[in-house]
């Protein structure tokens, strides 16, 4: 078939339900992937044919797109700070605002971390995409990445590898851990965190093919206790994050307020909110 007949079928399928120019999107994607080509590759040659069996996983992630899977879980791969990741549905897609938060970490510390290495915790890693971007951008720095998940540390692993970087991943729960030390030798210089921080009230507000498709233990925390990993992460630093060592979080846009203060009781200092592009409280920094 023609792969212009092909991008048609997409569009007749899908527009009604992404709208077109997302539809193109997918579809770049899609041939990017899988042929290896560009969409321009149609405007200059549009005769172009593809055999059957170059057309069936085109089909099948259609089929897909149909019943509103995440394109990243379909193609098994997305981008995040111009890195390839791996993902599946055991790990939480990177966010844009996650990469503003690497990006924030990256312009404070650029000018310590070239003086001496740092060492750095990535608490909830998911996909591993802040620990393999910070030690991609860090080359002498050594970091460790927490996550609860078996599953979902073993595809961090992946993408380690798949980045040329050493990041040494942990198994554990950072509400279990409390005041015990992860790496007895040394204190570490910096801890960041993206950790579940949705209110099952905030549902709502989900649009259906996240609830639906991604990992509810990445994404929710209990309405009464919304603060309750930010809690455990502070304690954690007491004993772990060396004197002005800096705490990195990713947080709840409408819990700015009760995250300074929190951070205030733990008795951080040079506490700095930052609103993300949309406008949104979506960052913490504070200096033990
Ligand atoms: N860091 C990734 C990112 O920014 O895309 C993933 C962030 S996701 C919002 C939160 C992560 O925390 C998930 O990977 C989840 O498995 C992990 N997590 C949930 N509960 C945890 C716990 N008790 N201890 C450690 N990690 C936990
Ligand atoms: N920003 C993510 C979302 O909107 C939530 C990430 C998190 O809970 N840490 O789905």
């Amino acid at each position: 078939m023609r792969l212009k007949d092909i991008l048609d079928i997409y569009h007749k399928e899908l527009d009604a339900l992404y709208g077109k120019n997302e539809v193109d999107s997918f579809f770049d994607l899609v041939i990017e992937h899988y042929l290896n080509i560009k969409r321009i590759h149609i405007v200059l040659e549009p005769e172009y044919v593809i055999s059957k069996v170059e057309e069936q996983p085109i089909f099948e992630v259609l089929s897909k797109l149909k019943l509103e899977q995440p394109i990243q879980y379909i193609l098994g791969e997305t981008e995040f700070f111009g890195l390839p990741f791996k993902v599946n549905q055991h790990t939480l897609i990177p966010r844009p605002e996650t990469e503003e938060l690497v990006a924030w970490i990256l312009n404070s510390v650029a000018s310590s971390a070239k003086k001496k290495p740092l060492k750095i915790i990535d608490i909830g890693t998911g996909s591993g995409c802040i620990a393999i971007a910070l030690s991609k951008h860090l080359k002498t720095s050594s970091v460790f990445a927490l996550d609860v998940s078996e599953a979902t540390i073993e595809v961090a692993k992946q993408n380690a590898i798949l980045n040329n970087v050493e990041v040494e991943f942990l198994h554990g729960d950072i509400l279990k851990i409390g005041e015990s030390q992860l790496d007895v030798e040394s204190k570490y210089d910096l801890i960041v965190s993206n950790p579940p921080y949705v209110r099952h009230l905030e549902k709502i507000e989900i649009q259906s093919n996240v609830l639906d498709n991604e990992p509810h233990i990445a994404l929710f925390v209990d309405d009464d206790n919304p603060l309750q990993f930010y809690r455990a992460i502070c304690e954690f630093a007491q004993d772990n994050l060396k004197e002005n060592g800096v705490l990195y979080f990713e947080i709840n846009e409408y819990l700015g307020a009760e995250m300074v203060e929190l951070l205030e009781h733990f008795g951080f200092k040079q506490i700095e909110l930052k609103q993300d592009l949309y406008g949104k409280q979506r960052m913490l920094k504070g200096v033990k």
